[in-house]
């Protein structure tokens, strides 16, 4: 295993190891470490495991030392006598427990009691036996599964002296029952909220409130900003370069009428493509393929594609004006972003009538507008019909179509006469847009499918996107700068190396997930996790942690290459995603150690950098 650079004990050694939630110490093992805690192993008839912090771990010579220090007894004691009540210390009569069969006794350390009465300031208890995030109950490598904390009448002893002792020290006079059958998630959010709003009581009544709104006005300020910038931005930056002028450095002036963003022909034009491939997803053909929620879809993503790409060169042999999608290209927009919002809000209300287990934990705070961004619902489904599936094609077509909108214009303006550089710039937009919707199978083991609400972050964020990835190629359409033959061949090069490191690390990624002893994975190396499953620490995520981020980052610098050096906005693009691919790793993370705990450390001590190796 990883060694810990700081780590006092070595593997099987025997400690002493605080249980958790508890000032109650045993003899336990070390099973593992990294550089912050130890995995132990306690001698109770479950052996149970546990993650603990360095100093809940401590060497029983120094552990007893410190014991007939603190209660001024002679060394010669020996250590049965920890079950004894210090006679200098006024504790309330306790039991003695009854003896373990095959451990020594637990050492209970009776801090002074001064008082049981109930204490004015309300406190939360801490959850007695360790939250599985992020001090997590390992279940044991070799098997792979989760126990239970007290899983033997022994370990079910120890958590009850571990609960009597909390009491004894005073921490447990005011819980209020339900707080204990409330989610883990939850106790933690009220203790802290609890203690929160406790302290300020101790302080001053009036201080209390003002203390306990800060939080929430925090929250809905945060949410307000990033929904409206989430909303502007596609606005803003596709005033920023227009066929007229293309520069960052000038403020665009925005237009402010209203028909500039709305236009009856518009919303047809969206909600008849939206309800489109609606049906489409709806056509029984197709790979079925299983849903984490339990529920089936059909990978028949391809039909659209197919019908999609037909509807363009046939309304344009039935003579229909195709590039008024080009002229309405505003209107276009705003209408999708509008729909976006209604379907956010139409989600959020819908959300009351949930279960639980559908709700997304981030974003049922209570917090109107939080909630609204981060969305209440992970993967709402309309019986059949995954919305965040569909979400994810409908953007994916959109992009594609608004590429070959492109290109036609591009022959309109120039008679005839195509340019090289935008039907490249095209085609790999293309390329790319096809090839998300041909895997759209792995978007189902990807952090934005499971774990991400379907809130106007991820809805806004799904129907903006076509307009501002066609940015690229709207820039190279309207202010043509041709690139010499090899410099396009390198583009090329660069973006099909991105390509193959993306789509190769989501799928090996989206295989491991789905069939980890699959045969063709044989040769890649994996550690266990508490929750489970396997984290892969070789192949792709063995190189650096989001492989597939980079792949996304080479491919999208490519896209920027072809619109040249002339123009700043493609370049701003690009540090735009850079920045959010970086905060996203840091989201990425927090969650994967919240549900891995010390394999996802492990993970992180293996494979040492998110991006690039020995940079990042
Ligand atoms: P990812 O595809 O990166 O998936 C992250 C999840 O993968 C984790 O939550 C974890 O899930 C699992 N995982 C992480 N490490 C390992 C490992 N070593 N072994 C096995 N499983 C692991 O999620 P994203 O939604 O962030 O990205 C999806 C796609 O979207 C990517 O292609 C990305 O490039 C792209 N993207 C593009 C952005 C842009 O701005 N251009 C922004 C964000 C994403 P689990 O709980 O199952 O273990």
């Amino acid at each position: 295993m990883e060694g810990g650079k700081m780590a006092k004990f070595k593997v099987n050694e025997n400690v002493m190891a605080r249980w958790p939630g508890s000032n109650l110490w045993f003899e336990a093992s070390i099973v593992d470490f990294n550089d912050i805690e130890y995995q132990v192993m306690f001698k109770d008839d479950a052996k149970s495991e546990y993650v603990l912090k360095y100093r809940d771990v401590k060497s029983i010579e120094q552990f007893q030392r410190s014991r007939s220090k603190s209660r001024g007894r002679s060394s010669s004691r020996g250590r049965s006598t920890g079950r004894r009540k210090s006679p200098g210390r006024k504790s309330p009569a306790r039991k003695s427990p009854g003896r373990p069969k095959q451990s020594r006794e637990p050492v209970i350390e009776v801090k002074p009691v001064k008082k049981l009465e109930p204490e004015p300031v309300p406190v939360v208890v801490k959850p007695r036996t360790p939250s599985p995030k992020p001090a997590i109950l390992l279940a044991r490598a070799d098997k792979l599964a989760p126990r239970t904390s007290t899983p033997t009448r022994q370990s079910a002893r120890i958590a009850s002296l571990a609960e009597k002792h909390d009491e004894v020290d005073g921490q447990v006079n005011n819980i209020k029952p339900e707080v204990k059958t409330v989610t883990e998630n939850k106790v933690a959010t009220q203790s802290v909220g609890s203690r929160l709003c406790g302290l300020t009581s101790c302080v001053g009544g009036c201080l209390k409130s003002a203390a306990c709104a800060v939080i929430p006005s925090l929250a809905t300020v945060k949410a307000l900003i990033a929904s409206l910038l989430i909303l502007a931005m596609p606005f803003f930056l596709n005033e920023l370069c227009t066929k007229r002028k293309c520069t960052i450095l000038e403020f665009p002036t925005m237009p402010r009428k209203l028909e500039v963003y709305y236009d009856l022909r518009a919303v047809g034009i969206v909600i008849g493509f939206v309800l489109t491939q609606l049906l489409l997803c709806l056509i029984p053909i197709g790979r079925k393929v299983n849903l984490p929620n339990g529920a089936q879809i059909r990978c028949n993503g391809y039909i659209s594609l197919l019908v999609s790409l037909a509807v363009v060169p046939l309304l344009m042999y039935l003579d229909y004006n195709v590039l008024i999608v080009y002229t309405l290209f505003r209107q276009i927009m705003a209408t999708s972003i509008a729909l976006g919002v209604v379907i956010t809000v139409a989600l959020y209300i819908r959300a009351k009538y949930i279960p639980d287990d559908a709700k997304n934990p981030a974003g049922n705070t209570g917090v109107f507008l939080a909630d609204l961004f981060s969305g209440r619902e992970t993967c709402p489904a309309i019986r059949s019909l995954d919305l965040k599936f569909c979400a994810f094609r409908i953007m994916a077509t959109m992009w594609l179509m608004l590429n070959v909108i492109v290109v036609v214009k591009d022959l309109q303006i120039h008679l005839g006469q195509y340019s090289p550089t935008l039907l490249v710039a095209c085609t790999l937009q293309i390329f790319y847009a096809v090839d998300l919707v041909w895997f759209e199978e792995s978007l189902l083991t990807t952090f934005e499918y499971t774990k991400q609400g379907f809130g106007l972050f991820f809805s806004v964020g799904t129907f903006q996107s076509p307009f501002v990835l066609t940015i690229f190629t709207r820039i190279v359409l309207n202010h043509r700068t041709e690139l010499e033959w090899y410099i396009l061949s390198l583009v090329v090069a660069l973006n099909l190396l991105g390509y193959t490191i993306c789509r190769g690390s989501n799928s090996q990624k989206h295989a491991f997930r789905t069939n980890p002893s699959d045969p063709a994975l044989a040769h890649l190396e994996s550690l266990p996790t508490s929750a489970g499953t396997r984290l892969l620490v070789s192949g792709w995520w063995g190189v650096m942690r989001h492989p597939n981020y980079i792949g996304d980052l080479l491919v999208i610098t490519s896209w920027a290459l072809l619109c040249g050096f002339n123009y700043a906005l493609p370049w701003v693009l690009l540090a735009l995603d850079v920045l959010f691919m970086v905060a996203r790793t840091y989201q990425v993370e927090e969650a994967c150690r919240k549900k891995y705990g010390l394999a996802w450390n492990n993970y992180t001590d293996r494979v040492k950098y998110r991006l690039i190796p020995r940079v990042f």
